[in-house]
């Protein structure tokens, strides 16, 4: 694809061996007229076959997929691959850099900008080569996250529904060999909608699996072995990588979100005391938790309710809350068949 792009890098794509350096995102300031922001890349190739496409810090505030994809970059000898793998463990380098899920430059929230913009700001700058230029090189693509500051979750692996049957068994075998606990299939509507790097994936044919693997901007060390493992098991699948062994996947449990009654939010302000935890069984009508008053303690805190039955999958992680912010996420089993 040949689409307008600033972002550019010395790194050449169609070269062997184990390449490192960055994307550079042109951003012109004050004390740095013709800076860029630099994204590191790392690109191993040997001779022809696939390409997968991995990425990590697309929130900058989510740890698991940025430490085992720096590692995994570190470790991979370019003889043990066929094709190609492109990784970048910090996509939104100036979000990683503050810990933040948005980029400090532009507020930019990189898995909501996609398909977008060559002309934006820089996180918008970013999705856009993503889109145009990586994701249009790429045969499958694996996108790491996590809750961020603001939620946890129960380590998953997301694909996305509303392609064809055959791109949703080729996403489901791509789950079975991530080998996450649970993964669950999703239609966009938790959020994201069509500005996800996983809606662009499904636009554009390439399989994405995106994955959250803990939250609250800790690193989960049960995340950490989901991920590592699960990237080991998808490129030797896919025949990119060979000489290293891991283990065989356990099974992954498929679920899914029911609608927009799977997502809990906050009606008031106050101080969020949960009543249920991640993994947990819950029922319609069942006590989710209750919010505290600040300024009126002396009132009963009011209650909040699940309204669906499901399995609690992601759970706000702050006390503080205010009117619209998500409390739980619920996912139900796939019906058989
Ligand atoms: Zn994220």
């Amino acid at each position: 694809m040949t689409d307008y792009t600033q972002v550019w890098t010395p790194l050449d794509f169609t070269a062997d061996g184990k390449q490192c350096d960055w994307l550079r995102v042109p951003y012109s300031t004050d004390l740095s007229g013709y800076g860029v922001v630099p994204v590191p890349i790392v690109c191993i190739r040997n001779g022809a076959g696939p390409t997968a496409l991995l990425m990590a810090g697309s929130h900058g505030d989510e740890y698991e997929g940025q430490v085992a994809l720096a590692a995994l970059a570190r470790e991979i000898d370019p003889a043990d691959v066929r094709g190609r793998i492109i990784i970048l463990p910090a996509l939104n380098a100036p979000a990683v850099e503050a810990g933040r899920r948005v980029s400090p430059l532009d507020a930019g929230n990189l898995n909501r900008s996609f398909p977008g913009d060559p002309v934006g700001g820089p996180t918008a700058m970013i999705a856009h080569y993503v889109t145009t230029v990586l994701l249009a090189m790429a045969d499958l693509a694996i996108d790491l996250h996590a809750g961020g500051r603001s939620c946890d979750y129960l380590p998953c692996a997301l694909i996305r529904s509303g392609g064809t049957e055959k791109e949703l068994r080729e996403l489901a075998d791509l789950a079975v060999a991530f080998g996450a606990p649970v993964t669950s299939i999703s239609d966009g509507s938790g959020g994201g909608g069509r500005t996800t790097f996983s809606a662009v994936g499904l636009g554009l044919g390439v399989p994405v699996l995106t994955a959250e693997l803990g939250g609250r901007a800790a690193l989960s060390r049960e995340g950490l072995a989901i991920a590592e493992r699960g990237l080991l098991r998808v490129l030797q699948r896919y025949g990119i990588l060979s000489g290293t062994s891991a283990d065989p996947a356990s099974p992954t449990r498929f679920m899914r979100v029911r609608g927009r009654g799977a997502f809990i939010y906050a009606m008031r302000k106050g101080l969020f005391e949960p009543a249920a935890e991640l993994g947990a069984a819950v029922e319609a009508g069942q006590l989710a938790g209750v919010i505290h008053s600040i300024d009126r303690p002396w009132q009963a805190p009011e209650s909040v309710v699940f309204t669906e039955d499901g399995m609690v999958a992601c759970r706000r992680a702050p006390m503080l809350t205010e009117p619209g912010d998500c409390l739980y996420k619920l996912l139900v089993d796939v019906d058989p068949g």
